[in-house]
Order: C-alpha cells, then sequence, then structure tokens
C-alpha cells in the first residue's frame, strides 16, 4: 500500500459545448455525493474544452464541489501574437488545477514533441498547475518489445532538466497509443509493468522520495469492466479515461472502484 492518493482524470477531448459540460458535472456532482463518494480518498478531475472552463469554474465554485478541473492543451507563451494559444496565467486564472500535456493527439496531430511539452510542463508548473504528462509506445513499439524503455525514455526526455522540486509535482499517464480509443486495453501485469519502469527511473533520475510521490495514471480503454484489476496494480495510481469519460453513470463507477 502506497500513500499516494488516487486519481480518476476525465478527458472529455473536443466533446460537450458549455451547456452539455454543466449538466454534466451537475450530475457527477449527484452521483458522487449520492454515493457518499469519500474525495481525500481518490480525487477527481474533469478536463473540459476550453470553452467549457470558466462555466465548470463558476459552477465548481458556487456549489463547492469538490470536483478538480484542467486544460486539455497548454501555451509555451505567457502572451502575445499566437493566435488560437490559451496561456498558463489564463487557465490559472479560470482555477484549473491541472494541464494535460504530450497527450498522443497531440503530438500527432499539431504536432508538438519533445522540446515543445518541456516548455508546457515549465508553463504548467509556474502557474502553480499540475502538469499530467501522456507518454506511452504505439503498436510497432510494443510488437518490437521496445515498450518499457519507449515510454521511460519520453518521461525522461521531457523531465531530465526539472529540479527535485518540480519534478514531484508532475503526474505521469501511461497511455500506450495502441490501447486508446480502440477499446484494447492493457493487460494489468503490462500497466504495471509500464508504471513500475517510469517510478523506477524517476528514482534513478530525482530521489526515491520524488518516485513514491508522483502519481503515475493508466489510460487506454479503462472502463467500469477493467478498473478493478488496473486499479490493483502497486504502481498503478488512478487513470486518464477519454471515452468512458463521456458517460456520467460509467465514470461515476469506476471513480468508485478506485
Ligand atoms: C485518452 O485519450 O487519454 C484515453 C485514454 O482515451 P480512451 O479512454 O478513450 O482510450
Amino acid at each position: 500500500m502506497n500513500a499516494r492518493i488516487p486519481m480518476v482524470a476525465g478527458n472529455w477531448k473536443m466533446n460537450f459545448d458549455h451547456i452539455e459540460a454543466t449538466a454534466f458535472v451537475q450530475k457527477f456532482a449527484w452521483n458522487l455525493k449520492n454515493a457518499h463518494f469519500n474525495f481525500r480518498r481518490c480525487e477527481v478531475a474533469l478536463f473540459p474544452s476550453f470553452t467549457s472552463l470558466r462555466s465548470v469554474q463558476v459552477l465548481v465554485q458556487s456549489d463547492k464541489l469538490k470536483i478538480h478541473y484542467g486544460a486539455q492543451a497548454i501555451s509555451v507563451t505567457s502572451q502575445g501574437a499566437f493566435t488560437g494559444d490559451v496561456s498558463a496565467d489564463m487557465l490559472a486564472a479560470l482555477g484549473c488545477s491541472y494541464v494535460i500535456v504530450g497527450h498522443s493527439e497531440r503530438r500527432k496531430y499539431h504536432p508538438e514533441d519533445d522540446a515543445d511539452i518541456v516548455d508546457q510542463v515549465r508553463a504548467a508548473l509556474a502557474d502553480g498547475m499540475q502538469p499530467i504528462l501522456c507518454v506511452g509506445e504505439s503498436f510497432e513499439e510494443r510488437r518490437q518489445g521496445i515498450e518499457l524503455d519507449f515510454a521511460v525514455g519520453q518521461v525522461r526526455d521531457v523531465t531530465r532538466d526539472l529540479s527535485d522540486e518540480e519534478a514531484s509535482r508532475l503526474i505521469v499517464a501511461y497511455e500506450p497509443v495502441w490501447a486508446i480509443g480502440t477499446g484494447m486495453v492493457a493487460t494489468p501485469q503490462s500497466a504495471q509493468d509500464a508504471a513500475h519502469a517510469i517510478r523506477e527511473d524517476l528514482k534513478a533520475t530525482f530521489n526515491d522520495q520524488v518516485a513514491q510521490t508522483v502519481r503515475i495514471l493508466y489510460g487506454g480503454s479503462v472502463t467500469s469492466k477493467n478498473a478493478v484489476e488496473l486499479i490493483g496494480q502497486e504502481d498503478v495510481d488512478g487513470f486518464l479515461i477519454g471515452g468512458a469519460a463521456l458517460h456520467v453513470d460509467e465514470l461515476t463507477t469506476i471513480c468508485k472502484q478506485v
């Protein structure tokens, strides 16, 4: 048993306008309250689109909800002529606790490389937000049997210049790309192996305290059917969830299982 508080993070991607987001949060909060959910035992966070963040903030503040929220992306610059970008200051002003960085969809479609992701991590940390750093191999890397080295290497490439204090504020999400949105979930043992390898490498790069502090989430086709076995793994500290986080009752069930 470790001292890390598990986390369930729902990444809505490009789904829900601000009215749908508000309705979801209201129902989700009601579900959790009804289930006497213990927020001290498991942290819950939602990642709406930029356009819904203000509505979620108002609702969370006015109803004193214990649900956290964050952004799906962040700019590396603080202000200026960067059309379409959203800065760390703006996200912090909206009450974001977390920012997802390095998601495979951002790496693929924008594309963001390790240098961008390092700057995003720094931008988030500088404004008091915790980055959730997504890493994970493609099907090809898994076929070659290099999945652990690949995921560990991605974490190392982004974190190597961080101080111990900065590194201890990171959250890592191990998300094999082949498992995202495909219905193909990693086995509990392979999620554990990856989380353990990442933690061991954090220990070698920083120290044991950092390694024991950083939460390592698993992401990739998590549902209420596989969550119990996955969360039973020693080094798996929770989930980053896409598809299943769009269904409020399903997300509630997963939270109760963690
Ligand atoms: C994700 O996009 O981070 C993710 C894990 O998606 P899904 O749960 O749908 O696989």
